[in-house]
């Protein structure tokens, strides 16, 4: 995971292989040729948004591989009093907070989800389930309404001033990740069936989008596709009594690929 920067890898190696049979009245000899042809692909330029000393994203085959250290590139209490990025809780008081800390729990935070370079929306859609569900610009991870086996009303009061907390395993987002988006179109990351996760206003029309399906998605251009694709966006209603937006509730639109 410390491998900071982004690898460019061949997506596709085209074989061609074929035979020119030599006409010519000076030679009767059948001449081959084989020709290799390496294709090299691009990633999507929304992956240029991620932070590139906590992410390592390369293409691998067809598939897209983002590897991060699952640790926030931003301020928040959730760091140990030391570090660098360590800011006194303020949304977030010290009491509510969960226990641990970021860079003093001993945990390898890190992970990896591979998605196809070209995700395509599933015939059926599928519930999110606890634990990560995506991968934030930042580094770390996103997280669904859920929080242990309930609704996420119970920890609400511990999560940051950029909606994230601890709980009680890696550092993650319930909420619109302040830090990096507030009430704007900026990228917020990758869910884990391999569509991106705006903000709450879309790049299309330059403000809410109106057209969002049940789990925030719907196909348009963005400011990293100027061809129409599917999305998610973060969905302008109000979480219970936070005066917060939730990330994303779901369900995924396309077929969720483990992060681990
Ligand atoms: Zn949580
Ligand atoms: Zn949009």
């Amino acid at each position: 995971m410390k491998n900071q920067f982004i690898k460019i890898s061949a997506v596709s190696i085209l074989l061609l292989s074929f035979t020119v049979s030599c006409s010519s009245s000076s030679s009767s000899l059948a001449q081959e040729e084989e020709l290799t042809e390496v294709i090299i692909g691009t990633l999507h330029d929304a992956f240029a948004e991620f932070d590139a000393d906590e992410t390592t994203i390369y293409l691998s085959g067809a598939n897209v591989v983002i590897e991060t250290t699952g640790l926030p590139n931003h301020t928040t209490p959730y760091w140990s009093l030391n570090h660098s990025l360590y800011v006194a809780p303020t949304v977030t008081s010290a009491s509510q907070m969960t226990p641990t800390r970021i860079d003093t729990s001993g945990r390898d935070n890190s992970s990896t989800l591979t998605v196809s370079a070209s995700s395509d929306l599933a015939s059926s859609s599928t519930s999110t389930q606890l634990g990560a569900i995506g991968i934030a610009v930042s580094g770390a991870y996103l997280y669904n309404d859920q929080e242990g086996s309930g609704a996420l009303d119970a920890a609400a009061s511990s999560l940051d001033y950029t909606g994230g907390h601890i709980g009680p395993t890696d550092y993650h987002y319930h909420l619109e990740p302040l830090a990096f988006s507030n009430d704007d179109e900026k990228l917020i990351g990758i869910i884990s069936d391999g569509f991106f996760m705006y903000g709450r206003k879309c790049n299309a029309n330059g403000t809410y989008p109106i057209d969002l399906d049940a789990s925030g998605g719907h196909t348009s251009t963005t400011q990293h596709a100027t061809s129409a694709e599917y999305h998610y966006h973060i969905i302008n209603q109000l979480y219970s009594n936070t005066g917060r937006y939730i990330v994303f509730a779901g369900p995924y639109q396309g077929t969720p690929n483990a992060i681990n």
